[in-house]
């Protein structure tokens, strides 16, 4: 047999991992169901080893609301690691619970020190259920590592017979299998049933090996909260984030990152003080333009980035400089 692609496969845990109390239970097994080893989610596609050397190991088994920035550089030193080390690695998986995979599968794409496909997946329907998508997505994305053309694209997240950015991806379903989608910007191709894996796009935004993040370095990331404007929404969250002194603010505005009033005046008094304050915006779509105004008050704009997303970068900008026309850059080019 010719040498098959080497992919590691790191379970974390989340909805594929589970095992509800019946086929026919697809909403209540976050709550009493049980997750198994990613070595019994394997052993349920032995397909796999036709197309891969598999080496797999668990570094958690969580929900993916237990999997946020105090987990995070943990997991990328684990992918680090992995192509640091085991040099004949072609790709890693990572199975992840879906509510905050868009989230982790950013961090990677800013800290991966690699050129080589981490590919993320996870399930919408357990493990266990009837019609379960589980099998076939860690399937899917075991074959979407393995590719040569997966190379140099970034994290990606491979469910549903698609692959999306890490950039650009994001949940937009809480129920259904089709649930991951990247908005204007597009998916970057499928691991289709054919048996191949073709991309048709790559995001031009810098990744992986282009950032300055360094994911060994980091001890605690910076904390950055996101508060959201609504109509008839006020200054009292901004003032509870400017009172706590974090590091950061994200503030999703409707529109063009326009807020409330008495909002935007505690948010100018919290850039006095220090904090670095990215805008954002509430819809799904489009960019967050600079103004003169904007400029001369001292915030940055967040480009195209989902709120939660500008969180990310703005977190890792912060553990390597405080500059505001530097972390405005990053904003434009990551
Ligand atoms: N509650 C689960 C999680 O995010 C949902 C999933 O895995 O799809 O971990």
């Amino acid at each position: 047999m010719a040498a098959r692609p080497v992919v590691r496969v790191i379970g974390t845990g989340g909805t594929i991992a589970t095992i509800a109390a019946n086929r026919l239970d697809l909403t209540r097994y976050p709550e009493t169901g049980h997750r198994i080893p990613i070595e019994e989610s394997l052993a349920r596609i032995p397909e796999v080893h036709d197309l891969a050397e598999v080496r797999s190991e668990d570094l958690m088994s969580e929900a993916s609301s237990f999997i946020g920035p105090g987990q995070w550089p943990r997991i990328a030193r684990r992918v680090n690691k992995a192509f640091r080390e085991e040099p004949d690695v072609d790709g890693v998986v990572l199975t992840h619970g879906t509510g905050t995979m868009e989230e982790t599968a950013y961090f990677l794409h800013l800290t991966v020190d690699s050129p080589k496909p981490v590919v993320m997946t996870g399930a919408m329907r357990p493990a266990s259920a009837l019609g379960t998508d589980a099998d076939l997505n860690l399937y899917n994305a075991i074959r979407a590592a393995a590719d040569p053309n997966a190379v140099g694209r970034g994290v990606m997240v491979a469910m549903n017979n698609q692959i999306h950015s890490g950039r650009d991806v994001s949940k937009t379903d809480p129920l259904h299998v089709e649930t991951f989608k990247d908005n204007d910007m597009g998916l970057l191709g499928y691991v289709d049933p054919d048996g191949q894996v073709v991309f048709y796009r790559s995001t031009v935004r810098k990744h992986t090996t282009e950032t300055p993040f360094v994911v060994e370095r980091i001890g605690i990331l910076p904390r950055v909260d996101i508060v959201s404007t609504y109509a008839g929404s006020d200054e009292l969250l901004v003032e509870a984030v400017r009172r706590n002194r974090s590091a950061g603010l994200v503030l999703a505005g409707v529109g063009g990152g326009s807020g409330n009033a008495a909002a935007t005046q505690t948010a100018l008094d919290a850039i006095r003080e220090g904090m670095t304050i990215v805008l954002a915006s509430r819809t799904a779509n489009g960019r967050v333009v600079m103004t003169p105004s904007k400029e001369r008050q001292g915030f940055i704009v967040a480009d195209n980035l989902l709120p939660h997303k500008a969180r990310i970068l703005l977190m890792l900008a912060l553990t390597v400089t405080k500059n505001r026309g530097a972390i405005q850059q990053m904003f434009y080019d990551y």
